[in-house]
């Protein structure tokens, strides 16, 4: 009997541990200067869902998304993301762990002497998709950001929305698990930001996690999502249908 259960506890929780596509656990951050970036932060996420992350300048958004790419590891505590023990990947592992991420920055970081099509089709050369596959998925891909009639242009001759959504576009072309922004409404007009907004929700309905760290506060707001919000390196707040929390002591 009491080997029956246990063995129902366990499946129980490999579902759980399944599902869920981040998990961290009492993780720190300290740079070598200055106090901790993170203190000692736990945070899980389940496939699927979509995530704000709020807070001041300062408070540790970045070093977050940094630590979820492998690209800073942490000074304690645990990370795992898409069932990756971060802390103990091998580094000739990490190429493939981040070919299921897509990132976008709020600087859009594109390729400025390669025209939209190439930009999007060179996140498809780098993970070396077939020469058909990068025909069919990029024009795709770029119908969905709604950039189909721009295949030529350069970055420098696009609007601050049409090169996000560019960025978008390349971020989302090899069918990434998760999609980790870090503002990237954070040079864009109100009309822009809601348009990429509204595209990140079309995405995570399709079935990508999306993670999603904005200032964006009307948007916050509006789309009732759950919101995490951060304070000088801790979660001060985590809820569903969440809205934005004014920092002000
Ligand atoms: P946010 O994205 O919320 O503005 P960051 O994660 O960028 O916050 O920064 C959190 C804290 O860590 C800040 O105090 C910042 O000055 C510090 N910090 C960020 N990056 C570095 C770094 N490379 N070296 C030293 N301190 C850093
Ligand atoms: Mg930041």
């Amino acid at each position: 009997m009491a080997s029956k259960d246990t063995k129902k506890q366990r499946r129980k929780k490999a579902e759980i541990d399944s599902n869920e596509i981040i998990t961290l656990e009492n993780v720190s951050k300290a740079y070598s200067t200055g106090a901790p970036a993170l203190n000692g932060i736990s945070l899980h996420i389940k496939r699927g869902e979509f995530v704000f992350i709020v807070g001041d300048s300062g408070s540790g958004k970045s070093t977050l998304i940094k630590l979820l790419l492998r690209e800073l590891t942490a000074t304690d505590g645990f990370i795992r993301v898409l069932g990756y023990d971060l802390g103990r990947i091998k580094h000739r592992k990490i190429p493939r762990f981040r070919r299921n991420i897509g990132v976008v920055f709020q600087d859009f970081r594109l390729l400025k002497d390669l025209n939209v099509y190439e930009n999007v089709a060179f996140a498809q050369r780098i993970v070396e998709a077939p020469a058909k596959e990068i025909r069919r998925n990029v024009p795709s891909m770029l119908a969905t950001v709604g950039l189909a009639g721009k295949y030529k242009a350069k970055p420098k001759q696009l609007s601050g929305g049409e090169q996000q959504r560019v960025a978008l576009a390349r971020a989302l072309v090899n069918q990434p698990e998760i999609l980790l922004a870090d503002e990237p409404t954070g040079n864009l007009d109100p009309k822009n930001s809601w348009e990429i907004m509204k595209l990140l929700e079309e995405i995570n309905e399709c079935g990508t996690t999306v993670v999603v760290v904005t200032h964006n506060r009307e948007i916050v707001n509006e789309m009732k999502k759950r919101v995490i919000t951060m304070r000088k390196g801790v979660i001060i707040s985590d809820e569903e249908n969440g809205g934005y929390i004014d920092e002000e002591d």
